[in-house]
C-alpha cells in the first residue's frame, strides 16, 4: 500500500471533488482543539523577560478562541548548561512564579539543550543532566507520549551530548528511537500524530547563516537539525497518519512540507534572548494551533508584544 491508498484507507485525504462542484475540505472537518505554542522563553530572575513572558501568557488566554491547554518546546530557563546549582535554581524559580501567577492552562513540556544541567563540577550530583528538567517540568520522562482530543502527541528528547560531554548534537539516542518505533506501531493507524522535538527535524531555518557556506559547500550544524532526520524521515514515511512536527530552538519562523508531514519550526517568546524583540527577521511569539479530525493542523504565529 502506497502512502496515498494509506492515507484514503485512514480518512487523511479531503473528499475528492465532483466535477463542477466547489467544495471545500474545510467545511467536512471538525476542529478537535486549539493549544498554544510556547518555546524558547529562556527565562532569568530578571524583571525584563519574566514580565514579557506574563504578557505572552496572557495574550495566549485572552484569546477569544481560547487555548485548552500548552505545549512547551524547551529551552524554559535562560541556561542550564554551564552554570551552578544557584543560578538554575534562580531561573526554575523564575519560571513557576511567573506559570503560577499568568498560567491557568496546562502546560506539557519537552526538553530543550539550555535546560539540561551540564556543570563540569556537578557530574556526581543525582540533579546531573536532564533529572532536574524532568523534575521541573513534572514529566514522566525525557521523553514520552500521550493521547489528547483524538490526537496522539510525541514528545522527543532531541538534546544527546557529544561524546566529549562538552556539546550537544540533535537526534534521538538508540533506546528512545526502539521505544518512538514501538509508539507509532501501537497508535491507531487513524489517530493523527504530532511530534514535538526542541531540535527542528527537518528545517528551511537552518538556512538563515551565510558563515556556514564554506568552500562552496553548505555544512550545517548538527546541533541546529537532527542528524537522525533520514531515519525519522523514513520512519514517518511508514505512518502516514503522523501529520506534523513541531519545534522550536532556532529562534525563527518556517513550515516546510515534505512527505506528507509539515515541520512547523515556531519562533521564541524571548526574540532574540532578550536582546531585542526580533531575531533575523522573526518576531518575538508563540503561535496558535489548530488539530482537525481529519489529520489537518493550521499555526498561526502571534507575535504579542
Ligand atoms: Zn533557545
Amino acid at each position: 500500500m502506497n502512502r496515498r491508498t494509506l492515507l484514503k484507507t485512514a480518512g487523511l485525504l479531503p473528499i475528492a471533488a465532483a466535477p463542477g462542484l466547489i467544495t471545500s475540505p474545510a467545511l467536512a472537518r471538525k476542529l478537535l482543539t486549539r493549544f498554544a505554542y510556547i518555546g524558547d522563553t529562556h527565562i532569568t530572575a530578571q524583571l525584563k523577560p519574566m514580565e514579557a513572558i506574563a504578557r505572552c501568557l496572557h495574550h495566549a488566554q485572552d484569546q477569544a478562541d481560547k487555548p485548552t491547554f500548552m505545549l512547551h518546546g524547551g529551552d524554559v530557563i535562560m541556561d542550564a548548561l554551564a552554570q551552578d546549582r544557584d543560578k538554575v535554581t534562580k531561573q526554575w524559580t523564575a519560571w513557576h512564579e511567573v506559570v503560577k501567577a499568568d498560567n491557568s492552562l496546562p502546560v506539557e513540556y519537552c526538553i530543550g539543550n539550555h535546560d539540561v544541567w551540564g556543570y563540569e563540577n556537578a557530574k556526581n550530583d543525582p540533579l546531573y543532566g536532564k533529572k532536574w528538567a524532568v523534575d521541573q517540568m513534572q514529566i514522566s520522562g525525557r521523553y514520552r507520549s500521550f493521547d489528547r482530543n483524538g490526537w496522539h502527541f510525541i514528545m522527543l528528547d532531541s538534546v544527546q551530548p557529544t561524546p566529549e560531554g562538552k556539546w550537544y548534537t540533535g537526534h534521538i539516542d538508540p533506546e528512545q528511537m526502539a521505544w518512538l518505533k514501538q509508539d507509532l506501531a501501537v497508535t491507531d493507524s487513524k489517530t493523527p500524530v504530532l511530534v514535538l522535538s526542541h531540535i527542528p527535524i527537518v528545517s528551511a531555518t537552518v538556512f538563515y547563516d551565510k558563515a556556514n557556506v564554506k568552500n562552496g559547500n553548505w555544512q550545517i550544524p548538527g546541533s541546529w537539525n537532527h542528524t537522525d532526520a533520514v531515519d525519522l524521515i523514513g520512519l514517518f514515511y511508514q505512518y502516514p497518519n503522523v501529520r506534523a512536527c513541531l519545534s522550536g530552538h532556532m529562534h525563527l519562523l518556517d513550515r516546510v512540507e515534505y512527505n506528507g508531514v509539515t515541520y512547523f519550526c515556531n519562533g521564541a517568546v524571548s526574540g532574540n534572548w532578550w536582546n531585542g524583540d526580533t531575531y533575523h527577521e522573526t518576531k518575538a511569539g508563540y503561535a496558535l494551533f489548530d488539530l482537525y479530525d481529519d489529520g489537518s493542523i493550521e499555526r498561526t504565529y502571534l507575535p504579542y508584544a
